[in-house]
């Protein structure tokens, strides 16, 4: 039986735009423009669906009998998701020391190519804005990954695409449909070569450094296009499914002259996730017991290192993971909402089925339907339901509060519109040179 939720009304909600406001505390984790989801909600394109969750969000915590409530599909704005993670395919040709989902991994799982095709073209239909091709597997041994790319180009998609670096090429060759808001971003978390194979394992002789001088190859097929170096960060004694992951934590000053020597736009740091033992959810894989206070002051080091080598070419992020790693706030990013709306603006489509959220990729308790959830009406209709459900019954409160969500911010701010919708005309439209990634 569903719990009703509290209305406790926030004075300004409109303007919230971190966690740590809307929770009424000091100390702001200042966003990323790329990571500002709220106002990327607030764009042309995405702000009708907002006013509609909202609307009906309003509807149901007014009715009389929360759990009387008909989740009639027809009640739930027919929206698909803003933004998705695509998983291409669970095939992969590294096995990274700190991969969160190598148990699913080269399983055989596969697509039907043309479901998947008319999946996109319905989710294009009905709202979809932007593809993120990411994890799961590497995405470029997609067999028709340049044709899918291009279709998603045809239907007007923002597109972005996450590779571990061994399909440049292919990459190369699709970067001319590309706009200059998609972009690459490839997942390199080492400086050396010699951290780079202990890390990732590759199947065949990939070197990091033959990975990076592929880079002026993309850039020169589409120079407008973003491509960016990632680096997850990782510190003696993290570890996952029982093993110890390599550490990189002294390389990143090291990897940043890399990536700029090697013509990337940006590096990113963000901190290594294990694998929580209760919910299997993501989570940083820090604690007292590893020394913590010793590594965030050896990161620090390292990306204060890293931070001088910016130029107006090339950009240093911290994600936002990583920032309230180092500035002592990671306990404000883990309180989360009872209710999670961003399951309604960002889902995430695999093979293995379709899922409410990147963090709860191929869990249950994250599933919204099988990999055709979305390819014709009837289905998405059916899938329509079924999220509806889960945004009412799945408790984010307590199955996140270990997790350092990247949408706790964007989720309070939609917590305060819904507790007080007449701020929703106070916002202001938010029409210029969109990003719809979320
Ligand atoms: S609260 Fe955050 S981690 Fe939890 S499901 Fe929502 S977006 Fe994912």
């Amino acid at each position: 039986m569903a719990e009703k939720i509290p209305v406790t009304r926030l004075d300004d909600p409109a303007s919230t735009r971190s966690a740590s406001d809307a929770l009424g505390e000091g100390n702001d984790l200042l966003l990323d423009s790329i990571h500002d989801f709220a106002n990327k909600l607030t764009q042309t394109g995405a702000r009708e669906a907002l006013q509609r969750y909202v609307d009906w969000q309003v509807a149901q915590r007014n009715a009389e009998d929360v759990d009387a409530v008909e989740l009639d599909p027809s009640q739930v704005p027919d929206f698909a998701p803003v933004s998705i993670n695509l998983d291409l395919t669970t095939a992969c040709n590294y096995q990274c020391d700190h991969c969160v989902d190598l148990d699913i991994l080269n399983t055989g799982v596969r697509y039907d190519h043309d479901k998947l095709l008319s999946s996109l073209a319905l989710m294009a239909e009905r709202g979809l804005k932007s593809v993120i091709v990411i994890g799961g597997g590497e995405p470029t041994l997609y067999p028709k990954f340049g044709e899918t790319i291009r279709f998603m180009k045809s239907l007007g998609l923002q597109i972005a695409i996450v590779s571990n670096g061994t399909g440049n090429l292919k990459i190369a060759e699709v970067a001319d449909c590309m706009d200059k808001n998609d972009w690459v971003r490839l997942s390199l978390d080492s400086g050396s070569d010699e951290t780079f194979q202990a890390m990732h394992n590759p199947r065949k002789s990939f070197s990091l450094y033959d990975i990076c001088a592929a880079v002026p190859k993309i850039r020169a097929a589409n120079p407008d296009l973003t491509v960016g170096f990632s680096y997850i960060v990782t510190w003696r004694g993290a570890n996952i499914n029982d093993r110890d992951i390599v550490e990189n934590l002294h390389e990143i000053a090291q990897a940043t002259q890399l990536a700029r020597d090697s013509q990337f736009s940006y590096i990113s740091f963000k901190p290594f996730l294990t694998r929580d033992e209760v919910n299997n959810a993501e989570v940083i894989g820090i604690n007292e017991q590893t020394h913590k206070e010793a590594i965030v002051s050896a990161i620090q080091q390292q990306v204060d290192d890293a931070v001088i080598m910016a130029t107006s070419d090339f950009k240093v992020h911290r994600s936002t993971g990583l920032k309230a790693l180092l500035e002592g706030q990671i306990q404000k990013l883990e309180k989360q909402p009872q209710q999670c709306h961003m399951q309604f603006f960002r889902q995430v489509l695999s093979p293995l089925g379709l899922y409410n959220c990147p963090v709860y990729r191929n869990q249950p308790h994250g599933k919204l339907g099988d990999k055709n959830a979305v390819s014709d009406t009837q289905a998405y209709e059916a899938t329509r339901g079924v999220a509806a459900n889960l945004i009412r019954d799945f408790n984010a409160t307590t199955n996140c509060e270990k997790v350092t969500c990247l949408y706790n911010d964007v989720n309070w701010w939609i917590e305060g519109l819904i507790q007080n919708p007449d701020a929703m005309a106070t916002l202001s439209d938010n029409n210029t040179d969109p990003d719809y990634f979320l």
